[in-house]
């Protein structure tokens, strides 16, 4: 029988053009890994940065089944080098799934790795807490609840509103657990605010300000569920917008501004950009027009794929191509019971894609789907998609920004293998420096 060790090596062989690190990166992202107690962090006293849950869950297990990893979380990410295959440094989230063959566990020395399969690959870097997240606002919430940093401290998340207006079955995104995972932090009895309201964002941002004196931070990234009528008085463009200006009126160029939300009328996303936003994300989630219908019904209802596309091309001209980077969420195009059979036709499908934007000077990039468990197309695909396909997918989208001529977007950090910080998928990491 073949072992995810063999997968992982035929692989590598037949996609030389694709890094090694990409390889496991996507296979650890699709799959999950799995944490000895040793390598759990300790929360918010220890010397680890913990995993902040900064939108989603990420995990293949809800918090009551993770047992010691939910009580002392895992690390918000892990840092991969060395090994059989020589593996350049490489930056992974952490999604956690007890049955993965992946786990990292410490040696005898203490030493932590990497196993697949039981052997070890890789070595395993933790990251250090950082000095921020030592210091508490004045209401007592700490600076990881509100304005949590990820890639290895280049992003500032701040999901503002922890809950989406699409809502149950008919209207969620079919592979999302934005409104799940809210519900289990609170059912868990952690902090975690719903919305959040500006002044804690800017004091956290102060807080942020004031340690990192490396200025690691880079980016802001505004974010939460869509809204379909008004949070506070305010719609979805007001709402997010009235973060920017705040920040931007603070610490004026601190750091880029970028916002994921619906993809707004022009005139709206004109709002973003007065208030400071520099990059805008109207995800567009998965191009097959027949999955999108499915699998984001919310969205298909209130804006319908063609305009949501439309809207798209029109915020280029405000925000300028190269600032428009809109998502999707690789791998669900091979989810069942409706996606492609084949990994050939869901490449297809998905390049297709790319070209429309591609073409247009627009570089879309990805996530890598993680099948959470209580979400329709996790519950049905709980092994996510094919390794293959998150290769191929890797291989096409090089090759198709090279067509176009188009580099890396902006406001992802380095590129290229051993350089990028981008967590949630190896895109960065498989293009050129
Ligand atoms: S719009 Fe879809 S993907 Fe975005 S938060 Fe709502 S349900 Fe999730």
């Amino acid at each position: 029988m073949l072992t995810r060790t063999d997968e992982v090596e035929s692989l590598m062989s037949r996609f030389p053009g694709v890094p090694r690190e990409a390889v496991i990166k996507e296979d650890l992202l699709r799959g999950g890994v799995a944490f000895d107690d040793s390598a759990l962090s300790d929360n918010e006293s220890g010397e680890v940065k913990p995993k902040s849950y900064f939108i989603f869950s990420f995990d293949h297990r809800t918090l009551p089944e993770l047992g010691a990893a939910a009580l002392r979380r895992p690390p918000e990410e892990i840092v991969l080098t060395g090994g059989p295959y020589e593996l350049r440094r490489t930056v992974v989230s952490v999604r956690v799934n007890p049955a993965s063959p992946y786990r990292v566990a410490a040696d005898d020395h203490g030493m932590l790795g990497l196993y697949l399969d039981g052997k070890r690959i890789s070595d395993v870097g933790l990251p250090p807490m950082p000095e921020y997240y030592r210091h508490k606002l004045s209401n007592g919430k700490s600076v990881m609840e509100v304005a949590p940093t990820i890639q290895w401290g280049y992003l500032i998340y701040l999901t503002v509103f922890r809950v989406c207006q699409y809502f149950g079955a008919k209207q969620e995104c079919q592979y999302c657990d934005i409104n799940h995972n809210w519900r289990q932090h609170k059912a868990a009895g952690r902090p975690y605010t719903g919305v959040k309201p500006v002044e804690e964002i800017l004091e956290a941002l102060e807080i942020i300000d004031r340690y990192d004196t490396a200025k690691a931070s880079t980016a802001y990234t505004l974010t939460g569920g869509a809204i379909t009528s008004h949070v506070g008085g305010r719609d979805e463009a007001d709402f997010y917008g009235m973060y920017a200006k705040a920040i931007e009126e603070r610490f004026p160029g601190r750091w880029t501004g970028k916002v994921v939300a619906q993809a707004l009328p022009k005139e709206d996303v004109q709002r973003f950009h007065d208030y400071g936003v520099r990059i805008y994300h109207p995800n567009y989630e998965v191009w097959d027009r027949r999955l999108f219908e499915l699998y984001c019904p919310g969205k298909e209802e209130y804006v319908g794929r063609d305009e949501w596309h439309r809207r798209i091309l029109d915020s280029a001209e405000i925000f300028g191509p190269r600032n428009v980077i809109p998502n999707f969420v690789a791998g669900v195009e091979m989810a069942e019971p409706f996606g492609f059979t084949t990994v050939d036709e869901a490449i297809d499908s998905t390049v297709e894609g790319l070209h429309y934007f591609m073409s247009r000077g627009i570089t879309p990039r990805f996530t890598t789907w993680c099948p959470e468990p209580t979400t329709p197309l996790g519950k049905a695909n709980p092994q996510g998609a094919p390794l293959e396909y998150h290769i191929r997918l890797l291989e096409a989208y090089r090759a198709t920004m090279d067509e176009y001529g188009l580099t890396s977007p902006p406001g992802y950090g380095p590129a290229g293998p051993g350089n990028a910080v981008f967590s949630v998928s190896s895109f960065m990491d498989s293009l050129t420096v």
